[in-house]
């Protein structure tokens, strides 16, 4: 099968119940390319409130019958959409380099990583995670099933349009449920090309529904609705939050990812080069558009001078541009708006007395006039107390600050509302060791960049970062499922207390 992307007006339409119909509304959107807005990659629906019903229909519908269909047969079907996206990584990495601006490199590491998971997912078809136990009454076998909560909701955002709608399908159908997958609508491209693939897979009519419209209509319809028993959401905060509100008033599970204002801390004993490199991938990689890029660099006296200078050299260097051309390191803002917000970040850096020291502009002439770019930008002197010390950005603006020893850099790097992930660079295991039980995130890496995830180790935060189960790995699935406690005694139909 041949996934394509869309002409330039092509329309394209919901999938509910295994047809692509178009929406109720009558309604459509471009999707438009962020590096170069004069390119429109198709039109996408701009679906209403009964758009969202007829996917919850379908989903309901379904969800009999998939619930009970083997683990093995589910996890297969998974297997076989992996083989299709598979063999078109080229095409993937290109839709999504078009409709979210990343580097060609960068989409295709996304679309890689989207592929490690089905393949996990694919086999955790053969596992169901319920124990056998030890009970207290004699011949009584005590265990735990696990069961599909229902139908369910996924909400995605537009930083990782292919790896993020896989990280929460997957596991939610290998667990059993029927789902209504609801897109960012700046990115729904690459969600389109994922569910054609499922349906090329053999999935049945129903089990997956794609509907794509603005989330104050169409996701307020899907959170609030009874059918719907799970809610897998990712996103900021502020519309994160008020879903979980929402979805907790009626009794339903929700995992909530949500924002980030991730630190590298060094230490005057780290390899510099080694943390110059992690630092400038975490911080400039996908534009700093990623939950998990690193926002703040936390630094010793013994190094703080060495690593600004090292990070403002390469910092300048960086090119940016349209990531489908060769060379370019960084492409630009998704839209208007996170370019606005990262302009105003910068101002705000400025006003609260910090020091620029490589960026802080949007970027115009030949090369850019056309797209959202945004250049490197790189402060320090950035105190505790200012805005980009504590605020999410997301974008590629980095704040240097100054810790007196480790312990002060631990404290700063814990004081923030989020806890995401963080990166300690050092030599000393007391240190690393130190680190790693009391900074207070989801995911810590040493001598490593905060950035990453891997299909079979569980992936989120705490604090204000992350509500519910982590996802990915066993954890990923296990959200999509009851536990039910059994005891079966085998003695009663023999009519005798004991039977040995
Ligand atoms: P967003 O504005 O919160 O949107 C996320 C999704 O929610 C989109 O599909 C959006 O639809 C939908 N939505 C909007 N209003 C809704 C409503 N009332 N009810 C239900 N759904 C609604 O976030 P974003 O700008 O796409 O993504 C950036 C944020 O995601 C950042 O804060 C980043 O840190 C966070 N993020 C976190 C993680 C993590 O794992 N912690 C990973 C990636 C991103 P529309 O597109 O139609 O508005």
């Amino acid at each position: 099968m041949a996934l394509q992307i869309p002409q330039r007006d092509e329309r394209r339409h919901n999938l509910i119940n295994g047809e692509w119909v178009p929406p109720r509304s009558g309604l459509y959107e471009p999707c438009i390319n962020p590096a170069d807005t004069r390119e429109q990659i198709g039109q996408f629906p701009r679906s209403n409130k009964a758009d969202a019903v007829t996917a919850i229909d379908a989903a309901h519908a379904a969800f009999p019958s998939w619930a009970a269909t083997p683990g093995p047969e589910r996890g297969r079907v998974i297997g076989r959409a992996w083989s299709i996206l598979r063999s078109q990584v080229d095409l993937l990495a290109e839709a999504l380099c078009l409709e979210e601006g990343k580097t060609i490199a960068e989409a295709k590491g996304e679309v890689l990583k989207g592929i490690n998971l089905l393949e996990f997912y694919a086999g955790e078809g053969l596992r169901q995670h319920g124990k056998t136990l030890p009970g207290e009454s004699r011949q009584t076998l005590t265990f735990t099933l696990r069961q599909p909560v229902g139908p369910v909701a996924l909400i995605t955002p537009w930083n990782f349009p292919f790896a993020i709608p896989v990280w929460k399908l997957a596991p939610a159908l290998v667990a059993g449920c029927s789902v209504v997958l609801k897109p960012a609508s700046l990115t729904p491209l690459t969600t389109h090309l994922i569910a054609e693939a499922f349906q090329e897979a053999g999935l049945p009519p129903g089990v997956l529904n794609v509907v794509t419209g603005p989330g104050s209509q169409v996701g307020d319809v899907i959170v609030d609705d009874p059918r719907i028993r799970a809610i897998s959401f990712t996103g900021s905060n502020e519309i994160g939050l008020r879903l979980y509100q929402r979805a907790a008033a009626r009794g339903v599970k929700v995992t909530a990812e949500m924002g980030g204002k991730n630190p590298v801390v060094v230490l005057d004993d780290a390899d510099l080069d080694l943390a110059v490199e992690g630092i400038i991938q975490g911080a400039y990689g996908s534009t700093g558009q990623r939950c998990t890029a690193t926002s703040r660099v936390v630094a010793t006296p013994g190094i703080l001078e060495k690593l600004t200078e090292a990070l403002t050299a390469r910092v300048r260097a960086i090119k940016v541009g349209d990531g489908r051309k060769q060379g370019m390191q960084m492409g630009p803002a998704v839209d208007a708006s996170q370019l606005k917000v990262d302009l105003e970040a910068i101002a705000a850096a400025k006003r609260d007395g910090g020091r620029l020291l490589a960026g802080g502009e949007r970027l115009a002439g030949p090369e850019h006039e056309h797209g959202f770019f945004v250049a490197p930008t790189l402060f320090d002197h950035v105190t505790p107390g200012s805005s980009l010390a504590r605020q999410e950005v997301f974008g590629p603006v980095l704040a240097i600050q100054a810790a007196k020893d480790p312990g002060h850099a631990l404290h700063l790097a814990n004081d923030v509302e989020f806890g995401l992930s963080a990166s300690l660079y050092t030599r000393d295991y007391f240190e690393a060791m130190r680190f790693v039980e009391k900074s207070e995130v989801g995911m810590v890496h040493v001598n490593q960049p905060t950035v990453g995830g891997e299909a079979q180790l569980p992936f989120g935060g705490i604090k204000s970062t992350g509500v519910g189960e982590k996802e990915m790995a066993e954890e990923g699935a296990n959200f999509f499922t009851h536990l039910k406690t059994v005891w079966l005694d085998y003695t009663a139909s023999k009519r005798t207390s004991s039977i040995y």
